[in-house]
């Protein structure tokens, strides 16, 4: 029996006159996101799209994992290609749904008729259909309002296609649809999180990290680099900056009080990434702090951390727990390389007694103790690039 999958667009069927570029990108994203599983045909229609294997050999599993992790996508399920022919629509919905509708109580028919020279119209269809089901399953009685399944058949132009599942997608709007984000990813649990919930607004991320070797070694960077790869699955493509942090370190460490050097190292991130999101065109920052989690997150300190910040940082892990944040670590896959203890450019000199207070008159006076801004050239020239892609993997 031949299968497609169909995904029904969610917020972004609200967007009114913008709707056609979003299903533009949306369709883009799709195509790219498959493109290596083999070749596929693509059309849409009534905030549908129908994706259609071509190649023999596709697995549908595949690609149903691949297009829950899409953007935009509100449902998505598998549907059995029928004849336009009731008869052909009677006998593949009962080979195709007995699993399911075998352990079910409830259901109901709907039918939608896109081709209106179908002989049947859509009562007739449900009624029909609805009989000849209730016959063959003796377990299930039909509720039109509440059914716990619910058997769709859609007569297109050259198809007909019956389905029953709804699987949730990933909700969001289309990668690409709202700009470009730099995102301050370090080999923690939180920032990746944070690059994740700023995408599924839309937003096409770019990474940025900070690495200090000696004191941090490459397979921390590797680590982050794996991050990246994982992230692709829902982000798309990823421009990965990898900056060389050592020597602002040692200067922080040899010229500014002990208890501030948290707090002006984050500042000269800060700067640091203003500059890469200015070349790569990025709109904003990304961070995954959240508020009091450690001392250079309180909110003073991030006060301090933000007024070197012309353009604005995200901070979407802000509100949140961290076992809130760790339960959307597991979903996206990427908890389990977080956890591997690898060392973080933050954690080299950390003082042992930050100020959880600062001020920043406090801080800008004792980082004016040194002219850093040769060292921030310095590491914005000699920084790395690198572009991670699903299709590459
Ligand atoms: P995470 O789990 O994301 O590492 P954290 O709770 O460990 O966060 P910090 O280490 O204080 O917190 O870092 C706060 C934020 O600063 C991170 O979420 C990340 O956005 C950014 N950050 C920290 N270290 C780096 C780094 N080496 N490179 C890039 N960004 C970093
Ligand atoms: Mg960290």
């Amino acid at each position: 029996m031949k299968e497609i999958l169909l995904a029904k667009y969610g917020e972004m069927a609200l967007k009114g006159l913008n709707k056609k570029t979003f299903e533009d990108v949306l369709m883009k994203n799709v195509k790219r996101r498959l493109r290596s599983l083999g070749k596929f045909e693509y059309s849409s229609a009534q905030s549908t799209l129908y994706i259609t294997p071509v190649d023999e050999n596709i697995e549908l599993s595949e690609v149903s994992e691949r297009v829950g992790k899409i953007f935009g996508i509100a449902t998505y399920c598998r549907a059995c290609v029928c004849e336009k022919d009731f008869n052909d629509i009677k006998e593949k919905s009962i080979e195709y749904l007995t699993d399911i509708l075998s352990g079910a109580k409830t259901f109901k028919v709907n039918a939608k008729r896109a081709d209106k020279s179908f002989p049947m119209n859509s009562p007739e269809i449900c009624a029909e259909l609805g009989g000849i089901l209730l016959e063959k399953f003796p377990n299930l009685t039909v509720d039109v309002k509440n059914p716990e399944i619910t058997v769709t058949v859609e007569i297109r132009d050259t198809n007909a296609y019956v389905h029953a599942e709804n699987i949730k997608g990933a909700g969001g709007l289309p990668i690409g649809t709202s700009g470009k984000a730099l995102l301050l990813l370090s080999g923690g649990i939180d920032s990746p999180v944070a690059g994740y919930m700023i995408a599924k607004r839309g937003v096409h991320i770019a990474a940025i990290h900070y690495v200090s070797p000696p004191y941090t070694s490459d397979r921390a960077q590797l680590k982050v680099e794996q991050l990246c790869e994982k992230m692709t699955a829902y982000c798309g493509g990823i421009a990965f900056f990898c900056v060389p942090f050592t020597e602002i370190q040692e200067a922080i460490k040899d010229n500014c009080p002990e208890e501030f050097f948290t707090i002006i190292m984050r500042r000269l991130m800060m700067e640091i990434a203003q500059r890469i999101a200015k070349k790569d065109n990025c709109l904003a920052l990304v961070t995954g702090e959240s508020i009091g989690q450690v001392a250079s997150q309180t909110m003073a300190a991030m006060c301090c951390t933000d007024a070197v910040c012309k353009i604005p940082v995200f901070r979407p892990c802000i509100g949140m727990d961290k076992t809130e944040i760790i339960e959307i670590a597991r979903k996206i896959d990427t908890f389990d390389i977080s956890v591997q203890p690898y060392e973080d450019c933050c954690t080299v000199f950390t003082p042992r007694h930050p100020k959880v207070r600062p001020r920043l008159e406090d801080i800008e006076k004792a980082q004016a103790n040194f002219d850093f801004e040769p060292l921030i050239q310095k590491a914005v020239e000699n920084t790395e690039m690198k572009t991670f892609d699903l299709n590459k993997g």
